[in-house]
């Protein structure tokens, strides 16, 4: 390959692309995406050097794509305040936008011939698309070996974890941010609690390996971090924190909101080995720490503005109607599920891939102050 047949090289020229500052188009395509088809609609070519699809997915940086989070739906039954705005987004997807099940299962196997080992379903909220029992079903018939993973508010939890776990998936992440019920329904903006613990315990008892995400809120959930480490670990699930990103609601939040992990979890700091455990980036961000008592247990931090973590990423991610956003602080996508109904083949959608690879950002850059904040999409939009 030439120095300029490269694809990041490439990509910045390729005629598809919107220029800069140009107004995304408002016709069913994601509003929030810069990048997308041409005027006509029309699928420009593949170069003539691309013949192949990729075995392994790498971006400009050098960094290998391993794991897909797929957005199934952009709506959600909550609202919480660092993620809704209370009236709800007004961007969703219609639902003749949405990739339906095949398009889905299509771009899927897309993925898992270029590398990507494992996919996590999320949204929005991934239980209020209905059938999804049925598409783990079908993700997990046509990939045996893949790790199947979602990420929900457990709402819905209770009734679905048993046939999910049939269906065949492996792992279930589900927020957690207060177990005091009036808080909890503060922050969600109306969730039950009770109904989201039932969840939790249904997932466990149908046999899904658990973890908890809870976002820090300074000033608000500080009090509730002992209790749901010691609820997580008497489940036999691990307990992550997370801390507050400038992402839609969650840029408009108070400074004071923004705590960093290492501040938040001091009170419980003499409950835990002092070092990280080893990273795992496959697993994605979060580092780990053993409980002190040698039980084993963990308790995990994702310090996405302490401790960028952006050198070892290995994700991508694909919005509910099927843009592909190389980064969840960028608001470029490339509009994969666009191509795919205008006929794409699969070597022309592994051509779009690595070329929206060929612009991913070395980091979310959440830290930059010539950047403004509020630009950036809230994750339920572009898939959390
Ligand atoms: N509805 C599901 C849920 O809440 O688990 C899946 C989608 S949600 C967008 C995915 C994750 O993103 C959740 O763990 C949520 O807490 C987290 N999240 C959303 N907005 C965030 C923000 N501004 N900063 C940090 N985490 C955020
Ligand atoms: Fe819904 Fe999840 Fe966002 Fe909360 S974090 S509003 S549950 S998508």
């Amino acid at each position: 390959m030439t120095h300029d047949a490269r694809p990041h090289a490439t990509a910045r020229r390729l005629p598809l692309l919107a220029s800069p500052g140009e107004a995304p188009p408002r016709d069913g395509r994601d509003p929030t995406a810069r990048r997308t088809l041409d005027e006509a609609g029309a699928l420009r070519a593949r170069p003539a050097w691309f013949d192949a699809i990729p075995g392994q997915l790498a971006d400009a940086q050098g960094r290998r794509i391993t794991y897909l989070r797929a957005s199934i739906t952009d709506r959600c039954d909550l609202a919480c305040v660092y993620c809704m705005p209370p009236e709800g987004e007004r961007d969703h997807a219609r639902r003749a936008e949405q990739l339906d099940f095949d398009e889905l299962a299509r771009l899927i196997e897309l993925f898992a011939r270029s590398g990507v080992r494992r996919v996590r379903l999320t949204g929005g909220e991934p239980l209020v698309r209905r059938d999804v029992v049925r598409l783990v079903a079908h993700l997990r018939a046509r990939h045996p070996t893949l790790a199947l993973a979602m990420t929900t508010n457990a709402t819905r939890l209770a009734a679905l974890a048993g046939p999910l776990r049939e269906a065949g998936l492996d792992a279930v992440n589900v927020s957690l941010d207060a177990l005091d019920p009036a808080l909890f329904h503060t922050i969600t903006r109306g969730g039950d609690v009770t109904a989201v613990v039932a969840g939790i315990r249904a997932a466990r008892d149908a046999g899904l390996a658990v973890k908890l995400n809870t976002v820090l809120l300074g000033g608000v959930n500080d009090e509730e971090i002992p209790g749901i480490v010691d609820f997580a670990w008497e489940l036999g699930a691990v307990p992550r924190f997370i801390e507050l990103m400038p992402l839609g609601e969650g840029a408009r939040l108070p400074q004071a909101r923004f705590v960093a992990a290492a501040q938040a979890l001091a009170p419980i700091a003499h409950r835990l080995v002092d070092e990280h455990l080893p990273g795992d980036a496959a697993h994605g961000p979060a580092r780990y720490r053993h409980a002190a008592d040698g039980s084993g247990r963990r308790v995990g931090v994702i310090t996405a503005l302490s401790d960028v973590f952006c050198g070892a990423c290995n994700r991508l991610r694909l919005t509910a109607r099927g843009e592909l956003r190389a980064c969840l602080a960028s608001p470029d996508g490339m509009a994969l599920g666009a191509l795919l109904r205008a006929g794409a083949s699969d070597l022309d959608l592994a051509w779009h891939v690595h070329a929206a690879l060929g612009s991913k950002a070395a980091g979310h850059g959440f830290l930059d102050a010539t950047r403004d904040a509020h630009t950036r999409v809230g994750m339920s939009l572009v898939g959390g």
